[in-house]
């Protein structure tokens, strides 16, 4: 028997082209696939039904199964020679708690490959035609989880030095806590009329985007009952999506 080993696969934001070509090979070999809802329906639809399927969280925070419970199942389905391929949405190690997860099989004497993915980060607003990154008025990115929870001991975000760092901010897991980060960045000195956009489960079918002012953004988002998974792009940038979707001058 082969070395026990876990491959941790990033699946991309959703849409199955965007899976790269070794986490589909891995996926269609493997025995066991552990996956995360945020990968998409589209993604999971394609699943092979040769190998044994199992659901285990549903987005970043909010997991159906305990994070301990997937690392035991992790390692239990290694020892026992399973090809496994643990499946997350994005790149594993964004905001997913892959680095978690290696670790705790590296622990157990677990080899761990990991795949990168496409991250939403990335991604996601570039497929609502925002560029992240613009010669003019970015030349700075932040990337930041708008979740944050104190008690998990997480080291915490200052809003009012991003705000003053300025550039493109790329807020994941921003939908609960929007009304406080925004008002933080409003605090902090970021100007209300910096352009922001809200991107619901980009590069899926059903994309959703909404463009407002940072001052209007909340209630904008409310209006439109945002739900995860959705980003939170803040920057001038953001102004550049009516140029390159519908060619307006500058
Ligand atoms: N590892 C993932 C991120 C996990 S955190 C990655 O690299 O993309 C989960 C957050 O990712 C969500 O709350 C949301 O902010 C973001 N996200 C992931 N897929 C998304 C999508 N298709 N559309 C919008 N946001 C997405």
């Amino acid at each position: 028997m082969s070395n026990p080993k876990v491959y941790l696969v990033g699946a991309g934001p959703g849409d199955p082209e965007l899976l790269t070509l070794k986490a589909r090979r891995l996926i269609d070999e493997a025995d066991v696939v552990l996956y995360d809802q945020l990968v998409g329906e589209d993604i999971i639809a394609t699943l092979p039904e040769s190998a044994e399927l199992i659901s285990v969280g549903k987005y970043a925070g909010c997991h159906t199964v305990p994070q301990e419970k997937i690392n035991e199942l992790l390692v239990e389905y290694a020892k026992r020679g399973k090809r496994v391929v643990r499946l997350k949405g994005g790149d594993p190690y964004v905001f997913g708690r892959g680095g978690e997860e290696a670790m705790e099989l590296a622990r157990h004497g677990i080899e761990v490959e990991v795949v990168p993915g496409i991250t939403s980060a990335i991604a996601v607003p570039a497929s609502a035609g925002i560029p992240i990154t613009h010669r003019q008025c970015a030349s700075v990115v932040s990337f930041v989880t708008g979740h944050e929870d104190p008690t998990k001991g997480e080291p915490s975000v200052d809003w009012a030095q991003l705000a003053a760092l300025g550039g493109t901010l790329v807020v994941l897991m921003g939908v609960s806590r929007l009304a406080q980060n925004v008002e933080a960045l409003l605090k902090g000195g970021r100007s209300p009329s910096t352009p922001c956009a809200i991107i619901e489960r980009g590069t899926r079918r059903d994309m959703r985007v909404i463009t407002s002012t940072l001052d209007r953004i909340v209630e904008r988002a409310t209006d439109a009952n945002v739900r995860p998974p959705a980003i939170l792009v803040v920057g001038e940038v953001v102004g550049l999506r009516e140029h390159i979707l519908h060619g307006e001058r500058t």
